[in-house]
Order: structure tokens, then C-alpha cells, then sequence
């Protein structure tokens, strides 16, 4: 049981207390929790968000290794808009990820309650989602698990005050060379399909299909069967169906099929991306309101 270590004198349970009503999600192997940091007195400080790993059976070898690579990875950066890891136990039977608590849950929930962003909303958005994401790639970094699931809210009451979350699949790559299949169905580059070695360039994809979703207000890949839904996607075969999109912006479909391009060398890098006239537009907007 996860309360078996709370219950102990551990380092963890020494340093911050966990609230097992609070629950903030839960993964494959996690749990998500609201808990706070203890102060010398007793009372509570810092509320924080702890990621419980049981090392349970299934918990394998690979897994283990690869939440060390997101303890490191999270450790080596440090940006405004990405979730800030404060410390990291290992105990018996558990390990802690202490995390920057993000009140405002996850962007999915937001887009489903909104159901589309307005393009500016959406600008601001992807804009410090971009920004993430060359802070990421300039590192060497890739991220490979991009969707609104781990886009995490700072608070109920803002919709763009977001953090990039879950580096449970991050890593540490020179150019192409990775070739593990991971990631989630709808997101998932072409490259990472084809089974070829694949770079930071799977992000972009996965972004590319993060702005079609805000602006749309559905995904642009998408079928019950797997087989079908990667086919489509390995030959980014979606459409701009007219009833969602003829009131976007030619900008915003041109930065979106610059994205979503099958061949990683053509795709635009997050650099590029923040370049396109679609940011621009922003500012010529901005000027011309004052
Ligand atoms: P997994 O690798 O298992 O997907 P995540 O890191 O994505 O784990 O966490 C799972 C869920 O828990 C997230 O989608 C989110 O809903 C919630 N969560 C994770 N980290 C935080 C946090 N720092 N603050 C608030 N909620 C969080
Ligand atoms: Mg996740």
C-alpha cells in the first residue's frame, strides 16, 4: 500500500505530507496527488503535486530507467513554462516526483469545456508552447508525449497561464536518433510509425496536431481502428472540413500544414514556427487596436 511509506519515518514523509483525498490524475503506473511541504513548526507550507510510483511487479526494469531519464531530464531545465520538479525520493516501496502544483488542471478539459479556442486565444497558447519547445529542442531534448492531456493549467480561473507537462517519455537524443514506438494515437508522428529513426522534429507534429485541435475544436486524424487512423496519418491525409474553418485564418491553415508535413526535414522547427506570419499577425493587431 502507497500509505505504508507515509506511515514510516521516510525522508518523503519527513519533508512534505500527502492529501489521499486529493487526487490530481492517475497514469500507467502513477498516482497523482495533492500534498504540502511540512514546515518546522507542523503547519503546512508550499502546496505541491507528488507523482506516486509503486514499485510494484509490472513496474519493469525499462520503466524504471526511463523515470530516471524524466527525473534528469526535468532536472537539467528550467523555464517558465515548464513544470518545475522540487525533489525526487526513492524509498522500499515508492518513489516520489515532487512537482509545482498546477491548480487548473489539464488543457484537455479546458478545450472541452470551451470546446475551441478564438485564434488569438489559441496564438497565445501555441506561442508559449513553441517557445517550450525550442527552450527543449536547443537542449537536445524531445519530448514525445505532446497532446492537451500534458498541458497542464496553473489556475481554474486563467486559460493560458500553461506548463508543459509528463516527461515520462523525454529524452536526450543527437538528431535522429531515436526508434522506440511510443507516444498516444492521435498524436503520433509519421516518422515514429514508418519505424524509421526519428528527432526532436516528432514534437512539431504533435504540435502541429495540438493547434489543428484548439482552432477546429476536434482532432485531425481520426478513426475507431488504428490500422485506418495511421494510415491517414502516414500520409497526412485530414482536411479542413468548411464548417469549422472558414472562419480561420489562411495564416493559421498555413502554419498548421506546415506542421502536420510527412517528411521531418520539411517539417517548420519550433524556431520556424515562431517566425510565421501567424504570431506576426499578433502584432500588427496589437499596434493597430492602440
Ligand atoms: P503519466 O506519465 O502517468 O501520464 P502525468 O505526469 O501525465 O503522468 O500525470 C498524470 C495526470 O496527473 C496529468 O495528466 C494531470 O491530470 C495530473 N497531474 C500531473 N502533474 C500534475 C501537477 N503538477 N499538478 C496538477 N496535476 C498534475
Ligand atoms: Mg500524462
Amino acid at each position: 500500500r502507497d500509505a505504508a511509506d507515509a506511515e514510516n519515518d521516510t525522508d518523503f514523509s519527513k519533508a512534505y505530507t500527502l492529501d489521499h483525498r486529493a487526487e490530481l490524475g492517475t497514469g500507467a503506473f502513477s498516482k497523482v496527488l495533492k500534498g504540502a511541504k511540512r514546515m518546522p513548526d507542523g503547519s503546512s507550507g508550499l502546496a505541491v503535486a507528488v507523482k506516486c510510483i509503486s514499485k510494484t511487479a509490472e513496474l519493469k526494469a525499462e520503466d524504471i530507467a526511463s523515470l530516471q531519464e524524466e527525473v534528469a531530464v526535468l532536472r537539467s531545465i528550467d523555464h517558465p513554462n515548464i513544470i518545475k520538479l522540487y525533489d525526487f525520493f526513492e524509498e522500499k516501496k515508492m518513489y516520489y516526483m515532487v512537482i509545482e502544483l498546477m491548480e487548473g488542471g489539464e488543457l484537455f478539459e479546458r478545450i472541452v469545456k470551451k470546446t475551441f479556442y478564438n485564434e488569438k486565444e489559441a496564438r497565445d497558447l501555441i506561442r508559449i508552447l513553441l517557445d517550450a519547445l525550442a527552450y527543449l529542442h536547443h537542449r537536445n531534448i524531445v519530448h514525445r508525449d505532446l497532446k492537451p492531456e500534458n498541458l497542464l493549467l496553473k489556475s481554474p480561473y486563467n486559460d493560458f497561464d500553461i506548463k508543459l507537462a509528463d516527461f515520462g517519455f523525454a529524452k536526450q537524443v543527437n538528431g535522429k536518433s531515436l526508434d522506440t514506438q511510443c507516444g498516444t494515437p492521435g498524436y503520433v508522428a509519421p516518422e515514429i510509425l514508418k519505424g524509421t529513426k526519428y528527432g526532436s522534429e516528432v514534437d512539431m507534429w504533435s504540435c502541429g496536431v495540438i493547434v489543428y485541435i484548439l482552432l477546429g475544436g476536434y482532432p485531425p486524424f481520426h478513426d475507431d481502428n488504428h490500422a485506418i487512423l495511421y494510415r491517414k496519418i502516414k500520409a497526412a491525409d485530414y482536411t479542413f472540413e468548411p464548417q469549422y474553418w472558414e472562419q480561420v485564418s489562411d495564416d493559421a491553415k498555413d502554419l498548421i500544414r506546415k506542421m502536420l508535413v510527412v517528411n521531418p526535414d520539411s517539417r517548420l522547427t519550433a524556431d520556424q514556427a515562431l517566425r510565421h506570419p501567424w504570431f506576426l499577425v499578433g502584432d500588427h493587431e496589437l499596434i493597430s487596436r492602440n
